[in-house]
């Protein structure tokens, strides 16, 4: 099937329940079980990590298997974990993998609490964490050791957006038995199919655009089969669980991703073309610009762009000159958590979330384009970037 009516089918089964349309939410701990017999079956179930019964309510129930297989479809794979945010859906995808003496490869322009995550959480678990130029492509080879356990990927980087060579770094990984472990959030499942590109846990906050409208918090790691279990198993252990009416929400947000997702990227490269030929403005970051530096490989992976870009100001404009631009914005507000409906901006420094490369440009910002008329958000912009020259 496309993608559109995989997105308007996935994870839905009326007849299982009256004919209504979308599962129903449960909002349960407590399981009963008809006979001891059943209690047997679902507790070898959860020692097997499967989880397929329902059987107590941090585990899920048929709303989150709903949510997980349309998820997993949407991005062509077979499994995907229901998490409680982004972060968790990070942290039980890579405490999955990794125990004491292991060596992880993460790349250093990847999404800041992440970053904090492996240089705080990880290392205090006595995990070795190394920080790779993420253009680094197949010579990834050359940094992988005797304990290495998982490579971390991220594409387009945060904040910097250059894009990644996602199967020439997981052909490395697979043939050493290195797990490949990719934040694929800026795409959606829709724009880059992670789990073809070699890629063995693809995960989404999807507090983002799968939800899409700026009203919970969720996370979830497409997986294939081999991982589906190990970071089920790890996300139950934790206790990492999602609340009922925000897999609701989410599942709900997702019916529309399709249309949401063409119409961010068609504004997106608008603004985008708009912000090139501004005075003040040194590059766009946006892969989806021929100008690029990533276009070729965004181009040879990706099925399209999100809404999400970086501006970085000429030389002569400074950090508080970039300030008092975002503070005269009207239509765009400050904010991170991008992926609604709405536009969004915020102040950028990426020179101090690296160790392993350099980041040396002017003061820079990311933009959120949302659902906006573009021509609205331009005039917003064109007002504030007045500003920025006073
Ligand atoms: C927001 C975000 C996350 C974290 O998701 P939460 O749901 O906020 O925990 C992870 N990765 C990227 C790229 C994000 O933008």
């Amino acid at each position: 099937m496309k993608q559109d009516t995989i997105i308007a089918h996935a994870g839905l089964d009326p007849l299982a329940n009256h004919g209504v349309v979308n599962p129903p939410v449960y909002h349960c701990s407590t399981i009963v079980f008809p006979d001891v017999a059943t209690v047997h079956a679902t507790r070898k179930d959860r020692h097997d990590g499967t989880f397929k019964y329902v059987s107590y309510g941090r585990e899920g129930t048929p709303l989150t298997r709903a949510f997980e297989q349309a998820v997993a479809a949407l991005e062509g794979a077979k499994t995907a974990v229901t998490l409680p945010c982004g972060m968790g859906a990070i942290a039980a995808s890579l405490l999955a993998f990794l125990k004491a003496g292991d060596h992880l490869l993460m790349l250093d322009a990847v999404y800041g609490p992440a970053r904090d995550f492996a240089e705080n959480g990880l290392r205090n678990l006595g995990i070795e964490v190394e920080f790779y130029d993420p253009l680094v492509g197949e010579g990834i080879g050359r940094l992988f050791r005797k304990n290495t356990a998982a490579v971390y990927l991220e594409s387009p980087c945060s904040l910097t957006f250059e894009v990644m060579d996602v199967p020439a770094i997981a052909a490395q990984a697979r043939r050493r038995g290195v797990k490949v472990i990719m934040d694929n959030t800026w795409s959606s499942p829709l724009f880059f199919k992670a789990i073809e590109h070699g890629v063995d846990v693809s995960i989404h906050a999807a507090t983002k655009y799968l939800s899409g409208h700026s009203d919970l918090m969720l996370g979830v790691a497409v997986t294939t089969p081999e991982c589906d279990v190990p970071v089920r198993k790890t996300a139950s252990r934790f206790g990492y669980c999602a609340g009922p009416d925000d897999v609701y929400s989410a599942l709900r947000g997702l019916r529309t991703l399709g249309v949401r997702m063409r119409q961010h990227q068609q504004s997106a490269l608008k603004v985008a073309r708009w912000l090139q030929a501004r005075p003040e403005v040194e590059r766009v970051l946006y892969p989806a610009l021929p100008e690029d530096p990533g276009h070729a490989i965004w181009k040879r992976d990706f099925h399209g762009a999100s809404g999400l870009l970086g501006v970085v100001f000429k030389k002569q404009y400074s950090k508080e000159a970039a300030a008092r631009m975002l503070d005269s914005l009207h239509l765009f507000h400050l904010g991170y958590s991008w992926g609604g409906f709405e536009s969004l901006a915020v102040p950028t420094f990426p020179e101090t979330l690296r160790s392993a490369t350099e980041w040396r440009h002017g003061a820079s910002i990311r933009l959120h384009v949302g659902l906006e008329d573009t021509e609205d958000l331009t005039a917003d912009l064109a007002q504030a970037l007045d500003k920025l020259r006073a």
